[in-house]
């Protein structure tokens, strides 16, 4: 079966059309192979060509470079997240690491687009976390007092300052956090595509179907031919299970967005014309909504376990249905009929949020599972994996050993009973959010 995301993300279809696309066409040899072409493996391989500048390294993707998660995220480049656990003082100790990641992200992606001019929409205008429900006021204080001992600046808003902010009447209370950046996922990924150097060979439309280590050499088959190198680097993420990688650690979910067309003048007056935003849901299935520098609106409200390979266009419009409710209920005013762009695309989760970074054999390295918050960490994890496949110690390397390793999951199918108890629970719960 093949990897293909659908064709409607928005942020891609948006950009120019590539003219630098390479397909295997031959059996290959490399000292390094890097499995996936998104934020992580285009960062390793850009790190890897730096420090080792007469080896040969290839790339691949199964679909087209940066088309998968990379492409198709909501773009919040996240300092703090609320979501995965921290509501509460128990494991402060792990937030402060986790938070250490993300910072280490932040400064990474920071340096690729200075170092090479990009122009990314980059916006440091934080975040909003918010709800639309008053009662969810002690869940936003306690975060608050996370946030603060953190040493993070935050400010909490009621509906009449929102609506002021965001143009909409919708959120009841929020806490804005300064630090987190807003861009476009879609450029970014294509900067790194377009710059990657010239000694490194990149592949599209190249899955990888299997591998074995054959004494010192992996063989990796493709549809036609194969690739043999000294060292590999799986940076497939949502992928990882499908490839049997950390199997027992981690499990793809899918997301799914909409984007709408740009807002007239008249809409856009109609919502109070406010600033960029960025609002994260406090609740865990609550919608992610944005509106963007050129004055679209974008949601994201669902999460479920699917094939990660493939969905349907019946399916896609079923969620475009909530995606629409969403807006709704977010703008009533505006027309019913936004919605320009809809897509989906695949995450990679671990039981307790903890990422993967590990060799797992000789020669063999896993840099992924970012639980969602993968544009940082991501471009971060890439970097240093690339170090760690070239026998290179960074400090870095420590802040990385300093979080909590995934934890075991149960073995099928009480792991997909568990995910959908799950996500049917906090979906329930958020059902106000969405
Ligand atoms: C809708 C959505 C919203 C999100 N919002 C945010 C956000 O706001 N902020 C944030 O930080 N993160 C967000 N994320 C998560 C973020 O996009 C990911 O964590 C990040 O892109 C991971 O990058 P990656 O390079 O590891 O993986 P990917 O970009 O998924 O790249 C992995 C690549 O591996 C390739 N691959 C898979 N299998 C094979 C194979 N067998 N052979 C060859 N290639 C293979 C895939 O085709 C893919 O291109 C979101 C994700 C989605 C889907």
């Amino acid at each position: 079966m093949t990897v293909i995301n659908d064709q409607g993300c928005g942020w891609l279809n948006l950009l120019p059309k590539r003219t630098n696309i390479k397909f295997l066409n031959k059996d290959e040899h490399c000292e390094f192979l890097i499995i996936g072409a998104g934020y992580t493996g285009l960062s390793a391989a850009r790190k890897l060509s730096q420090i080792n500048k007469n080896k040969k390294i290839i790339i691949v993707d199964a679909q087209l470079a940066g088309e998968g998660a990379s492409g198709r995220n909501s773009g919040y480049l996240v300092d703090t997240t609320l979501n995965d656990g921290f509501t509460s003082n128990k494991d402060i100790e792990n937030y402060k690491s986790k938070v250490n990641i993300y910072k280490a992200g932040i400064k990474a992606v920071k340096e690729f687009i200075k170092e090479y001019q990009v122009d990314c929409d980059w916006n440091e205008c934080g975040k909003y976390f918010a709800s639309s429900v008053v009662n969810d006021e002690k869940k936003i204080y306690n975060f608050i007092k996370i946030l603060n001992k953190l040493g993070f600046k935050n400010k909490i808003l009621f509906q009449k300052d929102l609506y002021k902010n965001l143009g909409t009447n919708f959120y009841k209370i929020a806490v804005h956090t300064e630090g987190g950046v807003l861009l476009n996922p879609g450029k970014l990924v294509r900067a790194m595509i377009d710059t990657l150097p010239e000694n490194i060979k990149l592949y599209e439309n190249a899955e990888l179907l299997k591998w074995k280590k054959n004494g010192d050499k992996i063989n990796c088959e493709f549809k036609k031919y194969s690739i043999k190198t000294d060292k590999i680097i799986f940076c497939a993420n949502g992928f990882l299970s499908n490839l049997s990688i950390k199997k027992r650690y981690n499990f793809p979910i899918t997301l799914t967005a909409s984007m709408t067309r740009k807002l007239t003048n008249e809409e856009f007056r109609s919502i109070g014309e406010p600033k960029e935003w960025g609002v994260l849901s406090i609740r865990p299935m609550g919608a992610t909504v944005r509106l963007t520098k050129d004055r679209r609106i974008l949601i994201r409200n669902t999460a479920e376990l699917k094939n990660p390979k493939f969905m349907s266009n019946i399916d896609l419009s079923e969620r475009i249905k909530s995606h629409k409710l969403g807006l709704e209920k977010r703008f009533p005013t505006l027309s019913k009929n936004l919605i320009e762009h809809s897509w989906s695309g695949i995450v990679c989760r671990s039981g307790n949020s903890s990422q993967i970074f590990d060799k797992i054999d000789q020669n063999i390295y896993v840099a992924g599972c970012y639980n969602g918050s993968g544009i940082g960490v991501g471009t971060f994890f890439g970097e240093q994996i690339a170090l760690v496949a070239s026998d290179q110690k960074t400090d870095d390397t420590k802040i990385i050993n300093d979080i909590k390793k995934p934890n075991w999951l149960p073995i099928q199918p009480f792991l997909n009973i568990g995910i959908y108890s799950r996500l049917l629970y906090e979906r329930i719960k958020a059902t106000s959010e969405i």
